[in-house]
């Protein structure tokens, strides 16, 4: 029963459910119609001929003391005190009017009020049981192929005029099988277009699916073709695309970054094992051991610093959301900015800050940390005699952290890149001073996760301006 999980079959099946279901309802109702029109014809027949033999029944009424009765109607019957036996006699036209198709001929009964049968038509079948009594309109009945109707006259006689119907019930016979027909004929158009719909519709469904399992066995510059983008399977395959380029993105930034972190740590590895193999090489003086040691120290600082980064971006890639608390951005920087006071001061440069409260929710040490990254490098990446200013301030939409530089500038080719992990404008001039090119990187990731924005213009040659964004503390 695995065709019956297939959507394709599933939309099938309901398909020509409903369609049978329609098909029926339409057939049906038109079978009704016709077989009740036929019926009605014959029925008006019955009735017209009835009217003429029931204006005849009078006891002992002869055809020529009788008004010519056109119809069946009250002003014909006759006086119900004449009391003489009841004789038909048909006129040459009237009898006319009892003559059918072959061996379809109309026939007449007439029973007595007493219940004995009295005149009869020569074409009538024998032993026609006398219908129930019955007061008002004429009334109708179906025996077998017969089709017959009866009054009873107010002086108790039933009178019956029948015909056998044989020709019409053919007639709706040939009619039920010519709608089957034409019902099996659409019936099996229909579900051949709707077949060849759906297998044309859910067509990308299987592109998708192959593309997937491709995308699955490592392949990811695969993509889904998009013919019908308007579509919702287009749509569908559009934001599967932009999901499987993010995804090959994200991979590719993953295998950059490991080989970038592998890179970094070659050199101070190498240093240690240099410096080593040197010391052990050969009997040194206390002070070369000395200088083996420190720089072994130096290789091991900075691949410690280049694990703590490591660590602080894979928390920031893994945690959900840090955990915020009320705080205040402005305590916050001033910490910061007091702590590195000295660093500007061994540098030349002149740290200045405008700090006004800035209510937001934050994680103290996240924060300390970007303001640390991006002050420090302000410091770094600046002039002597150069000056840096940081600024906090509330806005209507949030809180502002603003650090400006009289530095080095960035060209422009560098900015987009400048959040980018291991991304450094000089490498060998950073590198060679333990400048890993992961500061703004976690800068940025942190103030991601705080929900804020981090935006820098530079000038090169004038100096930078990064400005942070975070969402001000929510009111009560
Ligand atoms: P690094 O540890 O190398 O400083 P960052 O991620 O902090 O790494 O910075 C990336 C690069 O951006 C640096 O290599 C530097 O070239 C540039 N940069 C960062 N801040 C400034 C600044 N204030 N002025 C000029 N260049 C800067």
């Amino acid at each position: 029963m695995k065709w019956f999980h297939s959507i394709r079959w599933r939309l099938q099946l309901w398909h020509g459910l409903l369609l049978v279901a329609v098909l029926a309802g339409f057939g049906f109702t038109a079978w009704q119609l016709q077989r009740a029109n036929q019926l009605n014809r014959a029925d008006r027949e019955l009735e017209q001929r009835l009217g003429v033999i029931g204006g005849m029944v009078r006891p002992g009424g002869a055809p020529s003391d009788r008004p010519r009765p056109r119809g069946f109607s009250p002003e014909n019957r006759p006086p119900p005190n004449e009391a003489k036996p009841l004789d038909l006699r048909l006129t040459a036209r009237e009898a006319t009017l009892f003559e059918g198709f072959p061996g379809q001929d109309f026939y007449y009964i007439v029973w007595l009020p007493e219940g004995q049968q009295g005149p009869i038509s020569a074409s009538a079948p024998a032993g026609a049981p006398r219908p129930e009594p019955l007061r008002g309109p004429p009334a109708f009945r179906s025996r077998g192929t017969l089709r017959e109707c009866f009054h009873y006259v107010p002086s108790g006689e039933c009178v019956l005029v029948g015909r056998d119907i044989r020709g019409e019930l053919a007639d709706i016979r040939r009619f039920a099988w010519l709608l089957a027909g034409v019902g099996g004929a659409v019936l099996a158009l229909g579900l051949a277009g709707g077949g060849w719909i759906g297998a044309r519709s859910l067509r990308p469904i299987g592109e998708i699916s192959a593309t997937a399992a491709k995308i699955a066995t490592g392949d990811l510059s695969q993509r889904i073709p998009t013919a019908d983008a308007e579509s919702e399977l287009g749509q569908l395959a559009r934001d599967l695309n932009h999901t499987f380029a993010r995804l090959q993105a994200s991979f590719a930034r993953q295998a950059q970054f490991t080989a970038d972190a592998s890179h970094e740590l070659r050199t101070p590895v190498a240093v240690v094992l240099t410096q080593t193999q040197a010391a052990l090489a050969r009997e040194r003086s206390a002070t070369e051991y000395r200088e083996s040691l420190a720089a072994c120290q130096r290789a091991a600082q900075r691949m410690r610093g280049l694990i703590e980064c490591l660590l602080s971006l894979a928390r920031l890639d893994s945690a959900d959301a840090p955990a915020l608390e009320a705080d205040d951005l402005c305590r916050i920087a001033k910490e910061s900015v007091e702590l590195l006071q000295p660093l500007a001061q061994a540098q030349g440069v002149h740290l200045e800050w405008e700090l006004a409260p800035a209510p937001c929710l934050a994680s103290a040490g996240q924060l300390a940390q970007v303001v640390s990254n991006l002050v420090s490098n302000a410091i770094h990446y600046n002039r002597p005699g150069g000056s840096v200013c940081v600024k906090v301030a509330s806005e209507p939409a949030g809180v502002l952290l603003a650090v400006s530089d009289t530095g080095l500038g960035i060209a422009p080719g560098d900015l987009p890149h400048l959040f980018e992990r291991f991304y450094r404008v000089d490498k060998a001039r950073s590198g060679a001073q333990g400048h890993l090119g992961l500061g703004l990187a976690i800068a940025h990731a942190i103030v991601e996760a705080h929900g804020g924005t981090m935006e820098v213009a530079s000038t090169p040659g004038l100096g930078s301006t990064f400005t942070v964004r975070l969402p001000s503390l929510p009111q009560g």
